[in-house]
């Protein structure tokens, strides 16, 4: 069988990775002159930045985490320290274990409408707002994840549909939250209270290693431009193959297909992500990340890489990366300058000796009220034409490298299973 990947980041590259000693003959296309997709690190003046925006590597399934490891080697492991940035102070993240550094007031409201919370009827949520309440209660939506969400999705979360499942997001015992309240200090979020981060090469060395593995597979430079379904097979670029794999945006894809396909892909939404990277003299605070819910502030999350490992940045440097969430056709302007204004005004100025920006196009897949409509009718004419679909854009799902990685094994073992 002889199959062509469509997309050289994580979701081709972990699919190849698992199909790598079978049978199957298969080429990865990759548009860009390097693999990796989001998982992309620059090095400038000795500071090296992830382009894609903080990641970091977790998983709730150990089998899957340690794949992932091994194929970075040389690791470091983190306990996670990371913050909330509300109402002028820094918070403990999740914002429900955080509520001890709040006032006494702030604790007994929040409180108060958790407890109210816990015994209402729950019906299913039908969109992010519904989910988050029914979790958290109305105050802590109101204070934090309402903000900080609208921020980040562009819309109010009343209009997000629910694609969410628990798994993302566990509901807090109620005992954390009870001893939040009261001042006892307790984590949350725990399967990524522990996390790993590459000690060289920034996150781009999870594609490195995996480019290396596949160099005689991957074809870089190389756009998928045409595709031309046959009966017993595909026509991509001028060659035929028995199935299709596209890992690349699903509208690119469906423009790519033309007619009505191409139509369909206009009622996909998403999000894009403007990245800068900063490198600073001077001291850092010592977090990994900060969420920043502040409406007059340009970016939603900023991390500390120079804290992820030591060589992303020169000795006695910081870096610092700013996440910007922005509606593909509204790239914001003048980001490196509103980015230093707004470390100012959360408390952290610096002295910049680099600066850099990087757009990333495809960020967040937006779960409107069409995405449950049409997706499976796009799934099933794709099918048809023996295409399979993979990857968070080549998919069009809210997943994590974890979840990709997982993805990408299983439809190994279909493809497999095939021959
Ligand atoms: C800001 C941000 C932070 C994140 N943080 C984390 C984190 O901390 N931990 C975590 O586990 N996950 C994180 N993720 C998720 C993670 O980035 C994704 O799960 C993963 O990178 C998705 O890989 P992909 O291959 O599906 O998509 P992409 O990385 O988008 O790859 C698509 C590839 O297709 C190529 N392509 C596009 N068009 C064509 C064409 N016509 N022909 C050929 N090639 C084409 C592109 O060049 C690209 O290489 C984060 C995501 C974002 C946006």
């Amino acid at each position: 069988m002889k199959i062509a990947i469509a997309g050289g980041g994580l979701a081709g590259l972990a699919l190849g990775h698992h199909l790598k000693g079978s049978n199957i003959d298969f080429k990865i296309l990759e548009r860009d002159y390097r693999v990796g997709g989001l998982l992309k690190s620059e090095t400038h003046q000795g500071y090296t930045f992830d382009t894609g925006g903080s990641h970091i590597i977790f998983s709730r399934d150990s089998s899957t985490l340690k794949e992932m490891v091994n194929l970075v080697g040389n690791v470091v492991m983190h306990r996670r320290r990371t913050v909330i940035h509300y109402r002028g102070n820094f918070i403990k993240y999740p914002f429900e274990n955080g509520i001890f550094m709040l006032s006494p007031q702030e604790r007994f409201e929040i409180l108060l409408d958790f407890v109210n919370n816990i015994g209402k009827e729950k019906k299913k949520p039908e969109n992010l707002k519904d989910f988050f309440v029914q979790l958290f209660g109305e105050k802590i939506v109101e204070k934090y994840l309402g903000p900080y969400n609208e921020k980040i999705w562009k819309r109010r979360i009343d209009e997000i549909a629910m694609a969410w499942s628990e798994d993302r997001l566990p509901k807090p015992p109620v005992e954390d939250v009870l001893r939040a309240a009261v001042g006892i200090e307790t984590e949350g979020y725990l399967h990524q209270l522990r996390f790993f981060y590459p000690l060289h090469g920034g996150i781009e060395s999870i594609a490195r290693s995996l480019g290396e593995e596949l160099r005689e597979n991957v074809k870089v430079g190389n756009e998928v431009k045409g595709i031309k379904p046959e009966d017993d097979g595909i026509v991509v670029n001028g060659e035929f193959y028995d199935y299709l794999i596209s890992a690349i945006p699903l509208p690119s894809l469906l423009k790519i297909l033309g007619g009505d396909l191409e139509k369909l892909s206009k009622e996909l939404d998403y999000n894009s992500v403007t990245v800068v990277g900063l490198g600073v003299r001077g001291n850092l605070p010592d977090y990994h990340w900060a969420y920043i819910p502040d409406k007059d502030i340009i970016f939603h999350r900023i991390a500390f890489l120079s804290n992820y490992s030591p060589n992303m940045a020169p000795e006695n440097r910081g870096n610092i990366i700013a996440e910007i969430s922005h509606k593909p056709c509204e790239e914001p302007r003048e980001v490196i300058d509103k980015t230093i204004e707004g470390l100012e005004k959360i408390g952290i100025g610096v002295e910049v000796e680099t600066a850099k920006k990087w757009v990333n196009h495809y960020a967040y897949v937006v779960t409107d009220k069409n995405y449950f409509k049409i997706l499976p009718e796009i799934r099933k004419i794709l099918k048809e034409m023996r295409i399979l679909t993979l990857g968070r854009h080549g998919n069009w799902e809210y997943l994590n490298m974890d979840a990709v990685w997982k993805r990408a094994k299983e439809m190994s073992e279909v493809l497999r299973s095939m021959q």
